[in-house]
């Protein structure tokens, strides 16, 4: 299987490619600048940061490492998920990434409230929070689960078929 360093290379490779595409057709796509960056942002984190190889964050893996000393936040996702199971489905694979995230990161937000109202600070995360619009959240979420597909296909890891319409039955 591709290492963390090829997942990278493949992954940029297909970001420069549908750029120079983009480019072509920049005038008939006409995309807003905000939903361009919002999806190669994202997409970009999902390449280097957030990767289905974090299901190995116990021991040493490339994207961990990019954390930083940050990087031992992804251990318990490690412990938690076996290598290539759970976290190298399609749909629900990104999504238990970006959840155990939420968590960690509702606990880390409480955790620093708690001690700023310890320390009598008074300060309110929610004021500088605002829902960006509708079609960037969706260009953030287009570009996470780009990035995790070709990760997955780089893997052999096909979709499973969505059965549409009627069921099929087996003959
Ligand atoms: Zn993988």
């Amino acid at each position: 299987m591709p290492s963390g360093r090829v997942h990278e290379a493949i992954n940029l490779s297909v970001l420069g490619l549908a750029a120079a595409a983009y480019w072509a057709y920049r005038e008939e796509l006409a995309l807003p600048e905000p939903v361009a960056v919002a999806f190669v942002g994202s997409y970009l984190v999902g390449t280097f940061l957030i990767t289905p190889d974090l299901d190995l964050a116990e021991r040493r893996v490339r994207s961990k490492g990019r954390w930083g000393w940050l990087g031992w936040l992804w251990v318990p996702y490690g412990w938690m998920f076996s290598h290539r199971g759970l976290s190298h489905t399609w749909i629900v694979g990104p999504l238990t990434r970006l959840l155990y995230l939420g968590v960690v990161g509702l606990a880390l937000g409480w955790a620093t409230l708690a001690l700023a109202g310890y320390l009598r600070l008074g300060f309110d995360l929610r004021a500088s929070l605002r829902a960006p619009p509708q079609e960037v959240v969706w260009a953030l979420v287009m570009g996470y689960y780009t990035s995790q597909w070709l990760h997955l296909l780089a893997d052999g890891i096909w979709p499973d078929p969505i059965p549409l319409g009627r069921p099929r039955r087996r003959r």
